[in-house]
């Protein structure tokens, strides 16, 4: 792993050499073939038309420039946030927008405050690629996530305008930067997003914030009339709708670890959240015997670690029979990854035995019927542990997604997109581009509802995302910006 990651970053550091080597490419070839009075600008034009290719310009200074300009956009002063229709999310979509007409896209904002640029091409009346991803943000967010599977869409397509093909595309293409997909405002993940694919309930516009103002209200301070017909309206018809493709950073460590700019999303895991009441009897910490307590805190403790031994060894506990297939036990052990990541205490004190704990479960996987196992198995046994103890349990369902996959032929065409532009880049790659699950959540999940999707993930620092901290290489974002135009060259 150390040698792999340690040679493609070399590749990437000094990709300029292979460019400039005269014995590294045909075309470069050609030109050391020519006659020796071949002059330096003879060769500097070579060079020149094949950088001119890889458009660094656009698809690497300029986009990266984009992704500070977009980054600094924010609500707060101090850190980024971006909330569904808040004052910084309308300007970062007015930017958005005059980005996507300097990319010759045809631009329009929709009643849920989705920015679009669309290009008919040859074909206006066939179905249209779709290519997406989010404006919002979380709150002290990093740079990245959202705004890089933007900002590379409309690079690629200015690349096609630049390059005088924008206009011999096959079908439309479209760039849709969704409004909403953290939830951070309304506790409700792909509000744009769920709205183009005609998932969205009639109810979401009811949605409040914590000032009391509903998703309808706030669209309308911005002279957006969402109406329940209007939210009808949204809906793309699916016969109009060719596929859809999103580039997303990582948001893991796994690209980084192997030492990959890019990978291809096989499929993003489901998820459940249950919320888990743990009820015992409160007292004294000074008075009350070891032997009498009922303590909820000590069970709670228990049932985290039940919860990490069977999310660790599903196959250890889970029995095989017709409701867990021994293929469920084995795609789970893959891809399942459980987190308790709240709990609190009443009355949280240091001197009380508790007398009720709260703590949340997060569950994903890949596999839908796997991870009803494991809840059906982490319940029973819970019940189990806190009749022992004494202490009375409840869990509650309070969030259930069922996973997504991916086209498998989308993705072979991403794929050997991502492929090539790294090959391009470096001149010299032979490795797979790898594939990934997502563990987390994106609008393509919505998006699936409508057509058939696809992803690209980009390597970032550390796997560090949802933060300040979190960082793609300028060669990676070109990497990014290059992969989805070798797709639109050869697929559009
Ligand atoms: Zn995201």
């Amino acid at each position: 792993m150390g040698c792999s990651l340690m040679l493609v970053c070399l590749c990437f550091n000094f990709y300029i050499y292979p460019l400039l080597s005269s014995s590294s490419s045909s075309s470069a070839s050609a030109a050391a073939s020519a006659s020796a009075s071949a002059t330096v600008s003879g060769l500097q034009s070579e060079v020149d038309s094949i950088s001119g290719s890889l458009y660094p310009e656009i698809l690497r200074d300029e986009a990266v420039s984009r992704l500070y300009q977009l980054g600094k956009v924010s609500d707060a002063e101090d850190y980024l946030e971006r909330t569904f229709m808040s004052p910084a999310a309308v300007r970062a979509g007015y930017l958005i927008r005059i980005w996507m007409e300097d990319a010759g896209l045809r631009t329009w904002i929709d009643h849920m405050g989705n920015v679009h640029g669309r290009v008919d091409g040859l074909n206006p009346s066939s179905k249209a690629l779709l290519i997406g991803s989010h404006l919002d943000t979380v709150v002290d967010a990093g740079f990245f996530d959202g705004s890089l599977g933007i900002v590379s869409a409309i690079a690629a397509l200015k690349a096609l305008r630049v390059g005088g093909t924008l206009g011999r595309l096959v079908r439309p293409v479209e760039v849709i930067a969704f409004s909403d997909e953290e939830g951070v405002r309304f506790q409700s993940t792909f509000i744009g997003s769920a709205a183009v694919a005609g998932i969205l309930p009639d109810s979401a516009l009811q949605y409040s914030d914590k000032s009391g103002a509903t998703v309808q209200e706030v669209l309308q301070r911005n002279s957006l009339q969402a109406t329940k017909e209007n939210l009808h309206q949204l809906k793309y018809d699916p016969d109009s709708v060719w596929g859809y493709a999103e580039v997303h950073i990582e948001q893991g460590p796994v690209l980084e670890r192997v030492g990959m700019p890019l990978g291809v999303v096989k499929g993003i895991a489901g998820q459940t959240r249950l919320k888990v009441t743990v009820r015992g009897s409160q007292g004294h910490a000074g008075t009350v015997p070891m032997s009498m307590r009922h303590d909820p805190m000590v069970a709670a403790a228990e049932l985290i670690v039940l919860l990490e031994n069977v999310c660790k060894h599903p196959e250890d506990f889970l029995s095989f029979d017709d409701h867990c297939k021994d293929s469920s036990v084995q795609s789970l052990s893959g891809s399942l990854v459980c987190t308790v990541g709240e709990i609190s205490p009443w009355p949280s004190a240091s001197n009380v035995i508790p007398g009720q704990v709260v703590f949340t479960v997060d569950i994903r996987a890949m596999d839908d019927m796997g991870r009803e196992a494991v809840i059906y198995e982490f319940s029973s046994r819970m019940y189990q542990i806190c009749d022992r103890r004494s202490v009375s349990c409840n869990l509650e369902r309070k969030h259930n997604a069922g996973a997504v996959m991916c086209d498998p032929e989308l993705s072979t065409q991403l794929k050997s997109a991502a492929h090539s532009a790294l090959r391009k880049m470096t001149n010299e790659l032979d490795s797979e581009v790898p594939v990934l699950m997502s563990g987390a959540g994106h609008d393509a999940m919505a998006i699936s509802h409508l057509t058939k999707v696809g992803m690209i993930f980009v390597r970032c620092r550390g796997g560090i995302s949802h933060s300040p901290k979190e960082h793609v290489l300028d060669d990676d974002v070109w990497a990014a910006g290059l992969a989805v135009l070798a797709f639109l060259e050869t697929h559009m």
